[in-house]
């Protein structure tokens, strides 16, 4: 789960971190009362799940209540990225020195946590990585030795932050790591970490990713408000144990592991059309299960058609049409469905498909029959980019 800058800074404040103080508000009104209640000046930040605030104009400096309800009334709706602000984040303002960034994350290949940090932080962070690899400063981590303050001290030195910012700043990392391992995140990065015009260190952006499979752990995650654009189709996909993620095409997909779900979305691709998501069912592919995930891509209304590419194994074809056959009778699905049932009892399964002889089921005997298909039902796809509602 990725958290929002307001959410991951109260994360942070749970391990010691010292955060800036603020308040949220869904309303200009609430965004004025909140600056009435810290102080001038403030910043009025918008909360999405989405870097490059700053550049889009979604912070903004307001020094008086007529200005916090101006940038409140542009920010609140603004669409950054495909993502349109409802939050924002009303925030003591922070008179900047410098613009560090500092963040923890787990390095795969290296089998070892990853402690990065720049003196060149701030709004530009990719283009430094990218410019000039060495302007960060990378220190691998051992879980089991876990950080001292010492190897923190020197880590910000070597990434040439500002002496005067050594010692707060070795400080807040040694606290962000313990966020990052006790909080179960993979990955928490401030951008940027500041040092003040008067000589303080402070966290002025978070970023947070929690790990879900930790989620057993962290009952008070349960309070953590989702804040991602998820729409109806995720929650009840996540609620059904389905994994669920939508793409910008008009072919829904269900396909029984994750190899056989993106291969599907890349032959749709090869074929012309655009898939609207990927859905894998896992291991099991029964009636209830079928009959979720059709339900599930039957709400999204961008799709035109339904792909169901099953490769029986441990599941039987035979089943799995069974599955469709009672799924279509407890759900009314809007598009027609091509399948495309291989392996363990795939014969059967045709006949009990083609017994139900419907119009609504397309048999394909290939995969890449079968995309052609779905392809040719759902048309062309649209060229219009962008999100979905
Ligand atoms: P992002 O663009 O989504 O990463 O949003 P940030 O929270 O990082 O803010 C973007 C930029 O706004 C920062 O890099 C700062 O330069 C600026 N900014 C944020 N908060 C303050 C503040 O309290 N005072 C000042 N002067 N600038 C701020
Ligand atoms: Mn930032």
């Amino acid at each position: 789960m990725d958290l929002v800058e307001y959410q991951g800074k109260q994360y942070f404040a749970r391990y010691g971190l010292p955060i800036p103080s603020g308040e949220v508000a869904n309303t200009v009104a609430e965004a004025e009362a909140a600056a009435e209640r810290i102080g001038y000046p403030v910043v009025v930040k918008a909360q999405v799940q989405v870097g490059g605030r700053g550049k889009a104009g979604g912070v903004k400096l307001a020094g008086s209540r007529a200005e916090v309800a101006e940038h409140a009334g542009n920010i609140l709706g603004m669409n950054i990225k495909g993502h349109v602000v409802r939050r924002l984040w009303i925030e003591e303002a922070t008179d900047i020195a410098r613009e560090y960034y500092a963040s923890y994350t787990l390095d795969r290949s290296a089998k070892l946590h990853l402690a990065m940090v720049s003196a060149r932080g701030g709004v530009d962070i990719e283009q430094v990585v990218e410019e000039d690899p060495d302007a960060i400063a990378r220190l691998h981590v051992n879980p089991l030795d876990g950080v001292t303050l010492e190897a923190m001290r020197e880590l910000v030195e070597r990434a040439g932050l500002d002496p005067q910012a050594w010692e707060g700043a070795a400080e807040i990392l040694v606290k962000l790591y313990d966020c990052y391992i006790k909080g179960d995140a993979d990955l928490v990065e401030i951008n940027p970490l500041v040092l003040t015009t008067d000589g303080q260190v402070r966290v002025l952006d978070a970023k947070v990713t929690l790990d879900d499979d930790a989620a057993f752990r962290h009952p008070e995650w349960a309070e953590i408000e989702n804040l991602g654009e998820s729409s109806e189709r995720e929650r009840l996909a996540k609620s059904k144990g389905l994994s669920y993620i939508p793409l910008e095409g008009s072919v829904g997909i269900i396909a029984n592991g994750a190899g056989l779900a993106m291969s599907t979305v890349d032959v749709v691709n090869q074929v012309g059309g655009a898939a609207a998501n990927f859905l894998d069912v896992g291991g099991g592919a029964d009636a209830d299960l079928m009959a979720n995930a059709l339900e599930v891509i039957n709400l999204d209304p961008s799709v035109r058609a339904i792909l169901v590419n099953i490769f029986g194994g441990i599941v039987r074809c035979d089943d799995v049409a069974r599955g469709i056959v009672s799924a279509l009778e407890q759900v009314d699905i809007a598009s027609q469905i091509v399948l495309r049932l291989d392996g363990t009892n795939a014969a059967q399964a045709h006949r009990i498909i083609d017994e139900r002889a419907s119009n609504k089921i397309i048999s394909e005997h290939t995969m890449l029959g079968a995309a052609r298909r779905a392809v040719e039902i759902a048309g062309a796809p649209s060229s219009q980019g962008g999100s979905k509602p």
